[in-house]
């Protein structure tokens, strides 16, 4: 018998003995992190609400509990004794029963009222039918993407599964080394943005972090190393994907199509992204005339692949490490991941791309961990004068902006990523339309931006508070407001709005490289009563770039950049700063600041060579910290 499977019947035998004896224990199982017991007792396991979480605290382990299936009330029946439990105001859409685990996943515009005070409501129901529920939200704007993720796994659940206990047997083998050593090496984004990859190894474990592209660039991280994937795919034992941005997660799925067969570890939200970004870029680079790097079929693999994790849950991923996440306020689901590696030998935070102070969207970024000895730290924003300007102030230029062109009867166009930046814009917007600060007009919304906006209000647990309770109140939903429009007429709606009334319209892609940008660019171009309106970073090279640092034309047939065929631009340019999703040097600088504890060491990365240099110089002076700012392909051993 192997040691996983001896490891199972220790722990059948201590979970027995730890249970009432009325409460029958006919299998425990490994699947992902997570301790799956079986029951022939449900109702019983429902009724004691301290049950399952002394048992976890006691194991040290993620618990669930599933009914044996002899426990089951038929689904037919057992779906109308669900409903009587659950409130009608819980707005139940879809109930969807899983005879194989027991599982009811219960689809509610309100899963807090099927969820109930402390749970009460879930266990009622298992006490009612035998079944688990599982709580899922109806996406308040209709996603696409939402539901293709949650049907491509439902689809999958077989295979799923098998997926799941191979890897719970990976995550409690044996240690097979008592050696104690840790080392990170950096695979790419140092000294440069882009192409985000790193390795966390230890004697036992070897995980990834991030497998990012480069922007305007065939650059991609150095895999092949022995380190990384030399040692062939499945070497590593886990991937952790800290958010959706392509610069981390573009190369996830070549992983798959190289043979990795192991686990993903991510939020919710972020996988849900993976299901939306990944196949924009497989889509661009076909339409520019590369050759994908991989096929969209390795897109579904990562996303059945992935095991998401909550903020701030314990995770064991390996043996020897646990990975926890916490909010970083960068994008939606983006996360600052922490790894506690061996008995308390050492830990590491890597922040991913972090936003300190809150925005409209997000809450700060969160920087108190029990221990942290080594933080790699992003330095997008590093250097000595990059000194955003603030929030409130590049809101009001945003809004002089807006109402200088409305007085003249023009329209603004407003180049935008499909995620953040875009539902910030509808935020200031929004809540400038309410209060009067700028005059109602419609504001259109093109491109990836309704999809990407839709996921947003799908999570709102991910979202700063005060905003999570409004898009709880469906009245009060800002996303909803009237003024909103979807674009899904193609061109022939854009012509349409270009011919008509002021409005504002916000589209991708947001360095005006291609997308339908392009399109409202030809329509709108010629008017010099309207305006183009940048508000994001444009990267050089970008035609974004290009036109606001003064080109008039652009090309005028098809949605590519490079076309012979150009139209002048007679629109009016105008930038508002201020709008980021990253901290600015003075943020870098407060996060390190009131960390809690203070890191050992900090390796600045994520940043183009001066960011990089200047803020390791800057934590060094000020605050008496050991920093590096490594080159890509430098190992550092931190035991
Ligand atoms: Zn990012
Ligand atoms: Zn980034």
């Amino acid at each position: 018998m192997s040691s996983v499977d001896t490891q199972l019947e220790e722990l059948k035998a201590e979970v027995t003995a730890e249970l009432p004896p009325d409460i029958s224990v006919s299998d425990v199982t490994y699947e992902g992190p997570e301790l799956v017991i079986y029951t022939r007792d449900p109702k019983r396991f429902a009724q004691d609400s301290d049950l399952i979480r002394d048992l976890a605290g006691k194991l040290r382990k993620r618990i669930t509990v599933r009914p044996d299936p002899a426990a089951l009330s038929p689904a037919g029946e057992a779906k109308d004794r669900i409903l009587d439990v659950i409130p009608e105001e819980a707005g139940v859409t879809d109930l969807d029963f899983h005879e194989d685990i027991g599982e009811v996943v219960i689809e509610a515009q309100k899963p807090g009222m099927v969820i109930g005070r402390h749970g009460a409501t879930l266990r009622e129901i298992t006490q009612e039918v035998g079944w688990t529920p599982e709580v899922v939200r109806t996406p308040p704007i209709e996603s696409s993407t939402v539901s293709n993720v949650r049907n491509f796994l439902k689809q999958e659940r077989d295979d799923r599964r098998q997926i799941l206990e191979r890897v719970g047997r990976q995550i409690h083998r044996e240690q097979l080394s008592d050696e104690e050593w840790v080392r990170i090496t950096t695979l790419g984004c140092c000294r440069e943005v882009g192409r985000a990859a790193f390795i966390l190894s230890t004697a036992e474990t070897r995980i990834l972090i991030d497998c990012g592209d480069k922007p305007g660039s065939d650059d991609v991280p150095y895999l092949q190393v022995p380190e990384a994937l030399g040692a062939g795919a499945n070497s590593l034992d886990a991937v952790v994907l800290t958010h959706a941005h392509l610069d981390h997660s573009a190369l996830i799925p070549l992983l798959f199509k190289y043979g990795y067969d192991g686990p993903i570890y991510t939020t919710e939200p972020t996988r849900d992204l993976m299901g939306l970004l990944p196949l924009d870029y497989l889509d661009v680079a076909a339409k520019e005339g590369r050759t994908p790097p991989y096929e969209s079929e390795m897109v579904r693999e990562a996303i059945k692949h992935t095991i998401p994790i909550e903020y701030g849950d314990v995770t064991d991923i390996a043996p020897d490490v646990k990975l926890t996440f916490h909010n970083a306020g960068h994008i939606l689901g983006s996360a600052v991941t922490h790894f506690h590696i061996g008995d308390g030998l050492y830990n590491v935070a890597f922040s991913g791309d972090i936003h300190y102070e809150d925005t409209r969207l997000f809450n700060g970024a969160v920087n108190d961990f029990p221990r942290v000895e080594t933080l790699v730290l992003e330095s997008t924003y590093g250097g000595r004068n990059d000194y955003q300007t603030d929030q409130a102030d590049a809101e009001e230029k945003l809004i002089e902006a807006i109402n200088e062109t409305h007085e003249r009867g023009g329209k603004v166009v407003i180049p935008a990523f499909a995620v953040g930046r875009s539902q910030e814009m509808m935020l200031v917007i929004e809540e400038a339309m309410r209060n009067g600060k700028i005059p109602s007009m419609p504001v259109h919304l093109d491109g990836m931006i309704w999809e990407a906006t839709a996921i947003h209000t799908t999570y709102p647990e991910y979202l700063r508070d005060d905003l999570r309770d409004r898009i709880f109140h469906e009245d009060d939903n800002p996303f909803l407001a009237d003024e909103f429009n979807h674009i899904d007429g193609g061109d022939d709606e854009r012509r349409e709005i270009a011919d008509g009334e002021p409005c504002i319209v916000l589209s991708t892609s947001g360095m005006v490289t291609g997308g339908p940008i392009m399109s409202w660019l030809r329509h709108v171009g010629p008017d010099p009563d309207s305006r183009l309106l940048f508000v994001g970073y444009q990267a050089q090279g970008t035609l974004g770039n290009r036109i606001q640092n003064g080109w008039d034309e652009i090309p005028v047939e098809g949605d590519r950049v490079g076309r012979s065929d150009t139209m002048k631009l007679e629109m009016d340019v105008k930038t508002v700063d201020g709008f980021s999703g990253h901290a600015d040097r003075q943020g870098l600088e407060n996060f390190v600041k009131t960390m809690n504890p203070r890191p050992e060491k900090i390796l600045c990365v994520h940043g183009d060579e001066r960011s990089v240099q200047d803020l390791s110089s800057g934590l060094y002076h000020d605050h008496n910290l050991r920093t590096f700012a490594p080159k890509n392909l430098e190992t550092f051993r931190f035991r």
